[in-house]
C-alpha cells in the first residue's frame, strides 16, 4: 500500500476522476484543495465562482466522507502545503489533473521541481478536456490554428477510458482535515442572486435532465434568446465537476448529439489554443497590427450596465449580471458591441465578463473575445454584428430583452428592438435611454477598415 497526496485544483468531482482513481486504486489517499491567494489576485476567483467554488468544495468534501474519506484544505502555496503533506504523511507519490493556462503551466513546472527535490514521484493526469490538448496536432505544427481541422481529428481521436468513481478512499490516520473556506473569505464582494447550484451532483442531476428533456432540440433551440434551450453546463465544466467526457459519453447516440458535441468540441479547441499560447489573456492571437481603441468610462459603463440603448444588448449585460450567465448568442452581440460598435479594447471587455460570468474561464472567454474582435482564431476582423437583425432573428417577439428590460415590457413587437422610434419623449416616458452610438456609422467604419469612432451624439439612429 502507497500513499499518496491527489492535488485538486479544478477536478472538483469523484466521477471520470483518473487522478483520483489512481491513488485510491493504489492505496491511502490524501484529496487536497489548497486556497491559494494567488489565483484570486490572478483574477482566477471572483464574488460569483467563489460562491459556486465554496458550494462545489462542501459538495465533494460530503461525497469523499459517504466513501470513508475527506477532502483535506489547507491555505497557501499549493506547492509547499502540497510536498509538506507529502511528506509528513510519508507519501510518495503526488497526483494531480494537467491543466492548460500560463498560469497552471507554472504551478505544474514548480510542482514538479518541488517534487523532484523532495524524492516524490508527480504523476499529471487527463480530466479536462474530452480529448487531452496536444494528443492531435496538425503535420508539422503544436496545435491546430483553425477549427474545422481540428474537429475532424478530434472527432476521430481515440478517446482515454473513462475512470471508475472509487467505492471507497482511505485516508491516513490521524490527518486534521481543515475548514472549508466561505464564498466570502474565497473572494468579498457582490455576487449575483441567481447563481445556478453548484457541485457534482447538481452536475449529474442537470446532465441527466438536458439528455432526457433538452439535447433533442439543441440544433433548432441553440440561438433561442427567450427559449433558454441550451445546456447551462458550462459552470460544471468549468470546475470539472461535471467530466467532459463523461457529458459526451452520455450525450453520445442521442437525438441532438451531434451539433452539441461540435460545441463542446470548441471547448477543447480553445484548450489546445490556450495550452500553446499562454499569452490568449492578454495578447492579440493573431496581431493585426496597431489598432487603435477608444478610452471611453462613461460608454463602458454604460454598457457594462445594461443602459446602451440597445435593448439586445443591454439584455444581455443585465442578465450576466443577475445569473453570472449569459446565452451564447448574446455573448456575441454584446462583446461585438464593445468591441465594434464603441472601439473598446477586446481586454476591458473580456475582464468585465470574468469578472461576472460563473463558467469564467481565461481559455475559452480570452479565445472567444478575440474571435469577436478579430484577433483569434477562424476569424474576420471586419465582421460586426447587427444588433437589431440580430434581435429580431434571435428574439423575434422581443420576449427576451423583456425579461430583462422592464423598462420596455409595453412596447410593441415592432419596436421593442429600436425603441428610439418612439422618440425622445417617448423613451423619457418609458425610462430607457437613447443609443449612445449609431450602429450603421459604425458598421461602415468597420467595414472599411477604418478605426472606430466610438460615441458620437449626433448622430443618433431615427434620433440624430
Ligand atoms: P451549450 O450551448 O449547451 O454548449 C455545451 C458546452 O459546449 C458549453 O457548456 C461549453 O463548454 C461548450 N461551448 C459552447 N459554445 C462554446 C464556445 N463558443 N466556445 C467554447 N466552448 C463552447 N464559455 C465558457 O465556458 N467560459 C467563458 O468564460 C466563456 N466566455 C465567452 C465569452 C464570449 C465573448 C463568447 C462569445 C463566448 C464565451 N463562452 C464561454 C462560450 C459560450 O458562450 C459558453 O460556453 C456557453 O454559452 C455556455 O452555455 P451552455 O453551457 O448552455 O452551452
Amino acid at each position: 500500500m502507497t500513499a499518496s497526496v491527489v492535488l485538486l485544483t479544478r477536478a472538483l468531482r469523484v466521477h471520470d476522476h483518473p487522478a483520483l482513481a489512481t491513488a485510491t486504486r493504489a492505496g491511502t489517499t490524501v484529496p487536497l484543495f489548497v486556497v491559494d491567494d494567488a489565483v484570486r489576485d490572478a483574477g482566477f476567483v471572483t464574488p460569483n465562482r467563489a460562491t459556486f467554488l465554496a458550494g462545489a468544495l462542501a459538495g465533494l468534501r460530503a461525497d469523499l466522507q459517504d466513501r470513508g474519506g475527506d477532502l483535506v484544505v489547507r491555505r497557501g502555496d499549493p506547492v509547499a502545503r502540497t510536498v509538506e503533506l507529502a511528506r509528513q504523511l510519508g507519501a510518495t507519490t503526488v497526483h494531480a489533473t494537467a491543466d492548460v493556462t500560463a498560469f497552471a503551466h507554472r504551478r505544474q513546472d514548480a510542482l514538479a521541481e518541488a517534487c523532484r527535490e523532495a524524492g516524490l514521484e508527480l504523476v499529471l493526469h487527463p480530466g479536462v478536456s474530452v480529448v487531452e490538448p496536444g494528443s492531435v496536432r496538425p503535420g508539422g505544427g503544436d496545435h491546430y490554428k483553425v477549427f474545422t481541422p481540428f474537429f475532424r481529428a478530434w472527432t476521430d481521436a481515440p478517446r482515454r477510458r473513462r475512470a471508475t468513481t472509487p467505492d471507497a478512499v482511505a485516508l491516513p490516520d490521524g490527518i486534521d482535515p481543515g475548514e472549508l473556506p466561505t464564498a466570502h473569505s474565497l473572494a468579498p464582494g457582490p455576487v449575483s442572486p441567481h447563481l445556478p447550484e453548484p457541485g457534482e451532483r447538481a452536475a449529474l442531476a442537470a446532465v441527466d435532465a438536458w439528455v432526457a428533456l433538452g439535447l433533442a432540440g439543441y440544433d433548432d433551440g441553440h440561438d433561442d434568446l427567450a427559449g433558454d434551450r441550451t445546456s447551462r453546463l458550462s459552470p460544471y465544466l468549468h470546475f470539472g465537476c461535471l467530466s467532459p467526457l463523461e457529458l459526451e459519453h452520455r450525450a453520445t447516440g442521442h437525438v441532438g448529439a451531434e451539433p452539441f458535441l461540435r460545441q463542446l468540441c470548441w471547448r477543447d479547441f480553445y484548450h489546445q489554443v490556450t495550452a500553446a499560447f499562454g499569452a490568449i489573456g492578454h495578447c492579440d492571437y493573431r496581431p493585426r497590427g496597431e489598432r487603435h481603441w477608444v478610452d471611453d468610462d462613461d460608454a463602458f459603463a454604460a454598457w457594462t450596465e445594461g443602459r446602451t440603448g440597445y435593448p439586445i444588448v443591454d439584455a444581455g449585460m443585465r442578465q450576466l449580471r443577475d445569473e453570472g450567465w449569459m446565452h451564447n448568442r448574446a455573448r456575441l452581440l454584446t462583446a461585438s458591441f464593445l468591441v465594434k460598435d464603441l472601439g473598446i479594447d477586446w481586454r476591458r471587455g473580456a475582464a468585465h465578463f470574468l469578472q461576472w460570468l460563473v463558467d469564467g474561464d481565461l481559455a475559452q472567454n480570452s479565445a472567444n473575445w478575440q474571435w469577436v474582435a478579430g484577433t483569434g482564431n477562424d476569424t474576420r476582423p471586419n465582421r460586426i454584428f447587427n444588433p437589431i437583425r440580430q434581435a429580431e432573428r434571435f428574439d423575434p417577439d422581443g420576449a427576451y430583452v423583456r425579461r430583462w428590460v422592464p423598462e420596455l415590457d409595453d412596447v410593441a413587437a415592432k419596436v421593442v428592438h429600436k425603441p428610439w422610434a418612439l422618440g425622445v419623449d417617448g423613451l423619457t416616458e418609458h425610462g430607457y435611454p437613447p443609443p449612445i452610438v449609431d450602429h450603421h456609422a459604425a458598421a461602415a467604419d468597420v467595414r472599411a477598415g477604418r478605426p472606430p469612432a466610438g460615441v458620437d451624439q449626433d448622430h443618433l439612429p431615427g434620433l440624430g
